[in-house]
């Protein structure tokens, strides 16, 4: 109650506020990111900003698609101008990264800023000493649930769903979809509460469905297709492994976060206990894990990705020269790393 407090004495105290998300963000970063924002402008009247480190990928076009210029800064697109936005900021949510290192280039404008910071999110180890407050659990579904929960216990919002703006618990909704996939996985009993809130106050949940799930490009499915067909391999420690280099990416017109949910398919097989997506960039690989009860995804991209995340769902990346002399050693890269994996 008291954090609480102190978190609306600093949104009232404040004159400017910026918002930051993670790199690539992902529908919950996307979500919890502009769900803060509606909150703040539309229900308190507040001068704030979204910065995202990279540009919207396409599939996620949809969520930003109608927001007024100038409430979502670039940071990839318009350094200088994200820049001093933080830099002229009272105070800063960072939203679903567990700590500033997660937000590619506007990390050291973020660690330098003297804005009182604020960190709601979802993820293990939160880097608690970079922020004046923190509102942090791992058990909930996503970075829009843990900022819902908190929005509900402020003064004026009372607990009482229908009072955030139609903007607000539209991106909170999204958020909380894309990160459980559609309520398959870190649902818990606060998460279907939540659901239930949001659309007994009238969120179209099957518009939120349709934008999602029914609105790919063509080839997108097609890549997905030949992911799985051509190119998925499972050692006999039941590690499935894609890569996704750049010759594949050219023949299917690649383009990012296209390939989000083909790391999740091949647990669907019995035998397979870990699955892992590479995907080729410039100077590395790009690394989706994911496991089954039992297994760490977190533990392997960890170790042997730069990495981390959650218990089953992990992310991270594999250099090259650095960690492997060339992008053509990546499947021995997998295939050795998962064996001591599997052998510790
Ligand atoms: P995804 O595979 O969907 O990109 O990411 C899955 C999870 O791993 C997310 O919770 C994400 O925050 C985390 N994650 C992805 N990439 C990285 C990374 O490079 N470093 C860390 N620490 N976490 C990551
Ligand atoms: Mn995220």
């Amino acid at each position: 109650m008291e954090t609480i407090q102190t978190l609306y004495n600093l949104i009232e105290g404040a004159s400017r506020i910026t918002v930051a998300v993670h790199t690539h963000p992902d529908g919950d970063a996307l979500g919890s990111g502009l769900g803060m924002v509606h909150f703040l402008t539309d229900n308190l009247g507040k001068n704030a900003v979204l910065v995202l480190p990279d540009s919207v990928a396409q599939p996620l076009l949809f969520m930003t698609a109608e927001e007024p210029l100038g409430r979502i800064l670039v940071h990839s697109e318009n350094q200088s101008e994200t820049e001093s936005r933080i830099e002229s900021s009272d105070l800063v949510f960072c939203l679903d990264c567990s700590s500033f290192s997660r937000t590619a280039g506007m990390e050291s404008s973020l660690r330098a800023s003297k804005a009182k910071k604020v960190l709601v999110d979802h993820h293990l180890n939160p880097d608690k000493e970079a922020f004046n407050l923190v509102f942090s659990t791992i058990d909930s579904s996503s970075a829009s649930e843990v900022l819902f929960w908190t929005l509900m216990e402020l003064p004026g919002i009372g607990g009482d769903a229908s009072k955030l703006s139609d903007g607000c618990r539209k991106a909170l909704m999204t958020g909380l979809t894309t990160d459980t996939n559609n309520f398959a996985n870190s649902v818990f009993p606060s998460t279907l509460d939540m659901a239930s809130k949001l659309i007994a106050t009238g969120v179209d949940r099957d518009a939120i469905l349709h934008s999602i799930y029914n609105c790919y490009r063509e080839n997108r499915i097609r890549l997905m297709g030949y992911m799985l067909g051509e190119k998925m391999k499972i050692t006999s420690d039941g590690t499935a492994y894609m890569i996704l280099d750049r010759k594949t990416q050219q023949k299917f017109d690649f383009r990012q976060g296209e390939s989000e949910g083909f790391v999740n398919m091949p647990l669907a097989i019995a035998d397979v206990r870990m699955s892992v997506l590479l995907t080729e960039e410039d100077t590395r690989f790009r690394v989706s894990v994911r496991s089954k009860e039992g297994t760490s995804a977190n533990d392997y991209a960890r170790t042997y990705c730069n990495g981390g995340g959650h218990e089953l769902a992990a992310g991270g990346k594999i250099n090259f020269p650095e960690d492997i002399p060339s992008p053509d050693d990546a499947e021995a890269y997998i295939l050795n790393t998962s064996a001591r994996f599997f052998s510790r």
